[in-house]
């Protein structure tokens, strides 16, 4: 059954890759926008091309559909080129829906993923009728490399690894992906929303070695910018360009990329700073109260916490004014509560209420 995981370890050709794109993508004659068919060569003083108002108030034009100045700003700032990059005006979310659009033929391709992790994954697979079969992480959240690759078969496309792993708090190794995108004949997406807060290297750098990985990054996180819906996939060349043909053709709206490339360079050291000083601090403070039986270890900004009571916890807590997510009900974190790392004040807050519980 796992034959076809075990070829040969070699850089994958664009034949390769080419092979893994479902065929009614590959054949795709994409959506041309007004702006594309211009060229940029005469300089324009009457833009007719469009049926947008000609009157100016600021949001009158269509943006670029292409996001040209902001790609290049995101791969100075985060590694990659250019041309590996896909921005999502739906935050990264809107990734992981391509990955299934541009991969997975409905009812017949099937995506593999650690469990638990993050939920996103599991519904974008239901809504494109593509089957999710999830793995369970080993005991203390390690990654199975071996049971992941068994799951797999002719039929796999993509391989969904959350690295910190969002509930579990915990990261993976890079040699344990780089592993996985040697021996795995689909694509590798592995989601680094919350790399900032892991000392980790990223991933992105396999990706001129490993052309089957896909890396997905947020400005809804350690950027501090989840209100404006902006999340980036890093790919080789040759898939980032399926990206780019698949989204909607204006999918990331003008003041939204104004806004991005005006921020990009925004310092976020001192928070990531603070926040990890903080984690460090909850740690030890919830592995002190009695009613916290476990903490697990976090490269992220939240903790993982298991608890006797955890439904009663979270009422009480949310009575106090302190709102946390109940994990409980999911499985392989029965007991536990994500608690994300806030202000020095709202830690504060959320153990006061801890210490005076019952
Ligand atoms: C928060 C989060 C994201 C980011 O989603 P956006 O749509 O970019 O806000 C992506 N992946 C994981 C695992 C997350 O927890």
């Amino acid at each position: 059954m796992t034959t076809t995981n075990n070829s040969a370890a070699h850089k994958l050709t664009d034949g390769d890759l080419l092979k893994l794109i479902r065929p009614n993508i590959l054949a795709l004659e994409p959506y041309s926008t007004a702006r594309d068919e211009f060229d940029g060569q005469h300089s324009i003083s009457a833009w007719l091309d469009a049926n947008e108002s000609p009157y100016d108030n600021g949001l009158n034009r269509y943006p670029d559909p292409h996001q040209r100045e902001l790609k290049k700003l995101i791969a100075e700032n985060f590694g990659g080129r250019p041309e590996m990059v896909f921005i999502g005006g739906a935050g990264s979310d809107e990734a992981i829906d391509l990955c299934y659009r541009i991969f997975c033929r409905p009812g017949i391709d099937n995506a593999i993923a650690i469990s638990p992790t993050y939920g996103v994954y599991g519904v974008a697979a239901q809504i494109n009728d593509v089957e999710y079969r999830q793995v369970a992480l080993n005991p203390g959240y390690t990654l199975s490399v071996e049971a992941l690759l068994e799951a797999a078969d002719e039929n796999s496309r993509l391989m969904w690894i959350c690295s910190p792993n969002n509930p579990t708090a915990n990261s993976f190794s890079l040699d344990s992906i780089a592993e996985l995108a040697e021996r795995f004949h689909g694509i590798v997406v592995v989601d680094e929303a919350y790399f900032d807060f892991s000392g980790q290297p990223s991933a992105i750098e396999l990706i001129e070695k490993y052309r089957n990985i896909i890396v997905l990054r947020t400005f809804s996180k350690a950027r501090g910018l989840a209100s404006l819906r902006v999340g980036m996939a890093f790919a080789t060349p040759l898939v980032a360009r399926y990206f780019a043909m698949v989204k909607y053709p204006y999918n990331v709206n003008g003041p939204t990329q104004q806004e991005i490339a005006r921020r990009i360079t925004d310092d976020v050291a001192t928070h990531v700073a603070e926040i990890l000083n903080e984690r460090k601090k909850l740690v030890a403070a919830l592995n002190n109260l009695p009613l916290v039986k476990e903490v697990f270890p976090s490269d992220a900004n939240f903790i993982l916490a298991r608890f006797d009571d955890p439904d009663e916890i979270y009422d009480y807590l949310s009575g106090g004014g302190v709102l946390v997510r109940n994990r409980n009900r999911v499985a392989g974190c029965e007991g536990c509560l994500r608690i994300t790392v806030g202000t020095p004040a709202e830690n504060t807050l959320l153990l006061k209420l801890l210490t005076e519980w019952k």
